[in-house]
């Protein structure tokens, strides 16, 4: 089932780590309308103007897939972990919930990007200066490496807020990493 032109649904849901853990991560009507948006408004003009063929490396994530893969059973390395250690809060399923409620995968909301021969940071400049989106996330990007990390891009369908960010091993900070 196509989303856009070049965008299928299997592509926007498939995950390793669901398949491994038997998690069936399946989209409800909300978060495939969500998903349809995503294709059309970024993952379409970006696949238009860079003509270059690609897939995200993660689209829809269900709360069960999310928590494997942002929790992964209690590991202390884990992004929750990690997110409730700034806090001074305990990884649990009481502190779950907060953290969860900030997560644009799960919504259908998000891709993470990574288009074949183009830097991830030219790649993220270029969205940030072409198209619609809620938040830009260059993840995990090393200025001595072009092809490090990934870019992160959500669109809602309510309010975009425009939101850029470069996330290294330190935590979030504003802007492209140039
Ligand atoms: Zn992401």
């Amino acid at each position: 089932m196509h989303l856009s032109k070049n965008f299928t649904l299997s592509e926007l849901t498939k995950s390793v780590i669901a398949l491994q853990n038997g998690i069936r991560n399946e989209p409800n009507s909300d978060q495939m309308l969500s998903l349809t948006l995503l294709a059309g408004k970024i993952l379409q003009p970006v696949r238009d103007h860079f003509g270059i063929p690609y897939s995200p490396t993660s689209g829809f994530r269900c709360e069960a897939l999310e928590k494997a893969i942002c929790w992964g059973g209690n590991d202390a390395k884990s992004s929750f972990a990690k997110w409730c250690a700034r806090r001074a809060i305990m990884p649990n399923e009481e502190t779950w919930p907060d953290y969860f409620a900030k997560k644009s995968h799960p919504s259908g909301e998000a891709g993470d990007l990574e288009v074949p021969g183009i830097p991830n940071l030219a790649l993220a400049e270029w969205i940030r200066d072409n198209l619609e989106f809620d938040q830009l996330i260059l993840e995990f990007w090393s200025p001595g490496d072009p092809g490090a990390g990934w870019v992160h891009c959500s669109f809602s369908a309510g309010n975009n807020r425009h939101e850029v960010l470069t996330i290294g091993p330190g935590g979030p900070l504003a802007g492209l990493g140039d």
